[in-house]
């Protein structure tokens, strides 16, 4: 059993420990970053998730990452990706509705493209979330050298 982040050994009690707190088998060093972050950011347990999968898919995402203004849940700098997990449609008030709107504006402004995904579709579809956002990483490539 190997730390999914620096592929170090993690003992079984380790492994165990990672799992049932984050779903996701870290060592002890790396156990302990995520859970500042998810403290210091609020990040959706989903984000992390999806961090890993599409660290094994061989993109290289950054875990909350800081634009200037907010925190990003995950971006992929060399396309100027940035992914906001939505925790929960039904909580979402009218202010935090125009607010993401302004943010994907200024983040496009920037040369940035902002998706949403729903904490769902990672939940229950977490191969094929992943399977899209490389088919978004390959089509802005495209877009990239087209200009
Ligand atoms: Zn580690």
């Amino acid at each position: 059993m190997t730390c999914k982040d620096c592929g170090k050994d993690v003992n079984p009690q380790q492994f165990k420990a990672s799992k049932e707190a984050l779903g996701v088998a870290l060592c002890e060093r790396h156990t302990k970053l995520i859970k500042k972050v998810i403290l210091d950011n609020d990040t959706p347990i989903d984000a992390i998730h999806l961090f890993y999968a599409l660290k094994d898919a061989g993109v290289h995402p950054m875990l909350e990452w800081w634009d200037g203004k907010r925190s990003v849940d995950i971006a992929i700098s060399r396309v100027k990706l940035n992914i906001e997990i939505d925790k929960n449609y039904n909580m979402i008030t009218h202010e935090q509705a125009i607010n993401d709107l302004e943010d994907a504006m200024h983040s496009f402004k920037n040369g940035f493209t902002t998706i949403r995904i729903p904490h769902l579709a990672i939940k229950y579809y977490l191969d094929e979330t992943v399977e899209n956002i490389l088919g978004i990483i390959a089509g802005l490539k495209a877009n990239i050298k087209a200009v």
